[in-house]
C-alpha cells in the first residue's frame, strides 16, 4: 500500500471510483498523547466510536492502555489486536453468557451496572468472583451535549443507595460512573454531574474507589468549536479533589470521539450536480450516518489540481443508494463551480463516521490509505508531533 501526503495526490493518481477512507495515524497519536499527559487520571478509549484495529494499535502506541468495550464483538477485537490491553465492560445491560466469556476467556474484571438485576447477573456469570471492579452508572443530564444519552441508562435515585450498598458487598474495587452525552460543549456538563455523584456518595455512605466521568469530550466541527480540552480537565480535577472519597481513589474517563474524530476523512466523487445538490458516492449508509440522521456538519474541501477561485456556496449531498433518506442537508461549504467528476474530501469522520458503514445497496469503500497532512480541523496543536514523511509521495 502506497502512502500519500494528501487527498490530492491520491485523487490525481488513482482516480478512485469508490470512496476511500484516509487515515491519519499522527492525529490519533497526538490525541492519545494529549489525554495520557494532561488528563489528571486514567483515560479509557471508548471502542464504539471507531473499532478499527489499525486505530487501536496507534492509540496503544500513544500510551492508551485501557479500553472501554460495550459488546462481546468489541471484547474480541481488542483482545485479538492488543492482547496486553486492559478492558472495561462499560455497557450496563449485558447477557450473562457475554459476561462469562469476557471474565473467563478474556480476563475482563471491570463491569458497569445500573440495576440490582445486572448485579445478580454479574455475580452468577463470574461464579461469585472476588476480584471485580464494579462501577454503578448514575443517571445524569445531557443538556450541555449535542447528543443525548440521558434516558437509556443510569440508576434512578430512589434505588441508588441500595444498589451502591449491595454492589459494595460484591466488588473488590467500587466505582461510580456516568455519561454526560456526546460532544459536551462546556465543562459544566461534568461539574454538574459530579455534584450528583457527591450527593449519591453522601446519601449512601459507601466507600468509593473509582470515579469515572465517562466520555463526551468534544471535537471540532463547523459551527461547533468547543473550549479547550484543558478547561474540561481542570474543572473535572477540581471537583474530583473535593469529593468525599479516599486519598487513593482513582479518576477515570472514557473518551471516544475526542481520541479518534481527527483520525479519518473520506475522499468522495461528485457523480451528478443538480442545483446545489451534489450526488456523491458515499452517504447515510456509509460514513455519513450522523450527517443524514442528526444533521451533523463536517468540513469539506474541493480536491482539484488547479485550485478554484470561485466564491464559496452552500451545498447538500445525496448519497449513492436509491433511498430518499440518503440525504445530508448540510450545509456543506464548497466553491461555487464544483461539478460532476470533482473529488471532495469530507473531514472529521474518524468518530461515529467510518465506523457506521453498512454495505446496503452494494455500495462500499474501496480502500484505506494513510496520509500525512493535517486533519481539516483539530482540538490539538499541530506543533506537538510531525509524522515521518520520508516514504511519502509528494505532489
Ligand atoms: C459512547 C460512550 C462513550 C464515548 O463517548 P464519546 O462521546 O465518543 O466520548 C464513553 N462511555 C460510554 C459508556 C459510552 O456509551
Amino acid at each position: 500500500m502506497q502512502d500519500f501526503h494528501s487527498a490530492l495526490g491520491l485523487a490525481t493518481r488513482r482516480k478512485p471510483v469508490q470512496p476511500i477512507t484516509l487515515v491519519r495515524p499522527h492525529a490519533a497519536r497526538r490525541a492519545a498523547r494529549f489525554f495520557v499527559e494532561k488528563f489528571p487520571g486514567k483515560s479509557l478509549y471508548a471502542v464504539k466510536a471507531n473499532p478499527a484495529p489499525d486505530l487501536l494499535e496507534v492509540l496503544w502506541d500513544g500510551g492508551i492502555t485501557h479500553y472501554d468495550v460495550a459488546s462481546i464483538g468489541e471484547v474480541r477485537v481488542v483482545s485479538q489486536t492488543l492482547p496486553q490491553a486492559t478492558m472495561c465492560f462499560m455497557h450496563p445491560v449485558k447477557a450473562e453468557e457475554v459476561i462469562e466469556e469476557a471474565y473467563f476467556c478474556h480476563g475482563v474484571k471491570t463491569f458497569s451496572l445500573d440495576s440490582l438485576d445486572e448485579l445478580e447477573k454479574i455475580r452468577k456469570a463470574t461464579r461469585g468472583a472476588t476480584d471485580l471492579n464494579l462501577l454503578v452508572r448514575l443517571k445524569v443530564s445531557s443538556e450541555h451535549s449535542k447528543l443525548s444519552l440521558a434516558t437509556k441508562f443510569g440508576a434512578d435515585s430512589d434505588e441508588l443507595s441500595q444498589l451502591l450498598l449491595e454492589t459494595r458487598q460484591v466488588a473488590d474495587a467500587m466505582g461510580i460512573c456516568f455519561h454526560v452525552g456526546s460532544q459536551a460543549m462546556t465543562p459544566a456538563a461534568y461539574t454538574e454531574a459530579m455534584e450528583r455523584v457527591r450527593t449519591a456518595i453522601i446519601e449512601s455512605s459507601v466507600t468509593i474507589d473509582i470515579i469515572d466521568v465517562g466520555g463526551g469530550f468534544p471535537s471540532a466541527y463547523p459551527g461547533m468549536e468547543p473550549p479547550p480540552l484543558e478547561s474540561f480537565f481542570e474543572a473535572i480535577h477540581e471537583k474530583f479533589e473535593d469529593l468525599p472519597i479516599s486519598y487513593s481513589a482513582e479518576l477515570w474517563c472514557e473518551p471516544g470521539r475526542a481520541l479518534c474524530a481527527e483520525y479519518e476523512s473520506v475522499l468522495v466523487r461528485v457523480e451528478r450536480r443538480r442545483g446545489n445538490d451534489l450526488y456523491i458516492n458515499d452517504g447515510a449508509y456509509g460514513a455519513l450516518f450522523d450527517a443524514a440522521h442528526i444533521g451533523w456538519r463536517y468540513p469539506t474541501e474541493l480536491v482539484r489540481a488547479e485550485e478554484s477561485d470561485a466564491p464559496l456556496a452552500h451545498f447538500s449531498f445525496y448519497g449513492p443508494t436509491c433511498d430518499d433518506m440518503d440525504h445530508m442537508k448540510g450545509p456543506f461549504v464548497l466553491p461555487e463551480d464544483v461539478k460532476t467528476g470533482d473529488y471532495l474530501e469530507i473531514g472529521m469522520l474518524g468518530a461515529y463516521g467510518c465506523a457506521m458503514r453498512t454495505g446496503f445497496n452494494g455500495f462500499g469503500v474501496e480502500d484505506r490509505i494513510t496520509v500525512s497532512d493535517e486533519p481539516m480541523m483539530s482540538l490539538y496543536s499541530f506543533s506537538a508531533e510531525r509524522p515521518d514523511e520520508s516514504n511519502v509521495v509528494r505532489l
